[in-house]
Formats: C-alpha cells, structure tokens, sequence
C-alpha cells in the first residue's frame, strides 16, 4: 500500500474518536446492572460497597433453586389482586368467590408467620379450575419462605413423577437420581405440591405420592398443596390413603374465578382468536 493511499483512508484522529462515540453504546445497552457495570461493587471515594444487582442475582439464584420459575418471579402476595374475584358470585351460601379469595390469602400469611416462628403449622390445600390464582398463591408462599430464610421446595407434581420415572429409565450417566429427587421433597422444611392429580393415576403414581405425604405427615414437616380437583375425584387418582393424608395435615380452601385470570390480565392472544 502506498503511503499516499494509507493517508488518505485513515480519517483524521479528531473525526475517528467523534465516530466512535457517536457508535458506541450505552452502559444501559451493555450492562445488565448499569451502577456497577456488572462487577457487583460500587466504587466510591470512600471506598467499595456491593452493589445491589449481587443480592438479587443471589435471591433468583436461591428461587431457581428452589424450584420456583422465571414466569413466578411476579407472583407474590403484594401482586395478589382479590378484585379479579367475584363479590357477587358464591362459593357457598354466605360466602362470595373475593371472600373465598381473601380468606386463603390470610391463611397463606398465617401459614407463612407460623412458619418464620419455627412452629410446626398446619398445612394448606387450594383448589380451584386451571388460572384461578392457585399457583399464584403457592408460589408466593414459596418466595416469602425464602426471603425469611426458610428452604421451602416447590415441586409441579406432574413433572416431579416424570424426573422419577426418567431416573429408572436412564441409570447410565442420567441426571436424574431417584434417591436424591425423592430426597429433596421428603424432607425440605416446606414443601410445595402444585398441581396435584394434573398427572395420570397408577399404582405407581399413588405409591409414591401416598409415601412423600405419609413422611411429612409423620415428620411433622408441612405441604402446601394445589389441585384442580375435588376431594372425591382426587380421592380416585390418588386414593383413600393419601386423600385421609391430606385432610389430616391440610385446612381447605376454593379459589373460584369466572375465567382464567391469566387471559384477563391479557396476553395478546385472546385478541387473535376473536
Ligand atoms: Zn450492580
């Protein structure tokens, strides 16, 4: 290359630094935490502090582990709106789907209390059809377990027995460990059954159901659980056994909603489907 020709490409030092600053993106663009670019501290004249990004990655990390998911990170008890239940319509005589609501709320931060004070409380059972906030109430359960630094496990019962079944299958190099899958729900200090009898029914399936509520039921360890199910039809999946379990260890409450409140709140798609 010619000296002529390299002098004439390179723009001058003056234009070159103008065009990368105009090109160059923004702390808010690169970083997750902008404060402390991603290192976690903040540096000071007086000195180095952590940043806060470090206590929330840590409080995800701790959910994560836990079992609760990304798409739970919203739920809470604060975040739970009892206007989206109905003040005119009736659970039974006497007691209308937002008193219904209220009151499992309540018991979940009775529950929740109790537990911070290291009592041995009983256990809570929500039922109620598919998006009608039980999830919701569970997860939040589960959260607030964690902020007080209580190692509650929220297992999806539907995908727990799917994790025991793969461990038998896969025996060479598996994931799964049977003996440490089972482990984890045996005996946390709180443990968190969502969506129970959302699975198919088997003498296996109700083995070792009846023998995770049987455990806790003798331990003394409670479960918060949820279920679409009534008591008689859940009895049938599960057994009478398991069923005597639950309403030995758990207090019942029916969230009732007209329609699911997930597609109230509005995702987008129902728009597409009218
Ligand atoms: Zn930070």
């Amino acid at each position: 290359m010619s000296e002529l020709h390299r002098i004439q490409v390179v723009p001058a030092t003056e234009e070159l630094f103008l065009y990368l600053a105009d090109a160059a993106p923004s702390d808010r663009q690169v970083y997750t935490c902008p404060q402390c670019r991603d290192t976690g501290w903040l540096v000071s004249e007086e000195g180095a502090r952590p940043c806060a990004c470090g206590q929330q990655a840590l409080r995800l990390r701790k959910r994560r582990l836990a079992g609760l998911k990304a798409a739970m990170d919203d739920m809470c008890f604060a975040n739970f709106e009892l206007n989206y239940y109905a003040a005119d319509r009736y659970v039974q005589p006497g007691c209308t789907y937002r008193q219904a609501a209220d009151k499992a709320l309540r018991a979940a931060r009775v529950f929740v209390a109790a537990c911070g004070r290291g009592e041995a409380a009983r256990g809570l059972y929500f039922e109620g059809a598919l998006g009608s906030g039980k999830t919701f109430l569970a997860a939040s359960i589960a959260g607030e377990l964690l902020k007080r630094g209580i190692a509650a496990r929220f297992i999806v019962v539907p995908e727990f027995l799917q994790q025991l079944r793969f461990s038998y299958q896969e025996r060479e190099g598996s994931d799964y460990d049977e003996a440490a899958i089972m482990n984890q729900a045996l005996d946390a200090p709180v443990l968190i059954l969502d969506d129970l009898g959302a699975h198919n029914s088997s003498p296996w399936t109700i083995s070792k159901i009846y023998t995770l509520l049987n455990y806790r039921l003798n331990s003394r360890l409670p479960c918060v659980i949820t279920t679409n199910l009534k008591p008689a039809a859940l009895a049938e999946e599960l057994g009478q056994r398991a069923a005597s379990r639950m309403r030995e260890m758990c207090d019942r409450f029916i969230l009732s909603i007209g329609e699911d409140i997930r597609s109230r709140k509005g995702s987008g798609w129902q728009n597409d489907e009218r």
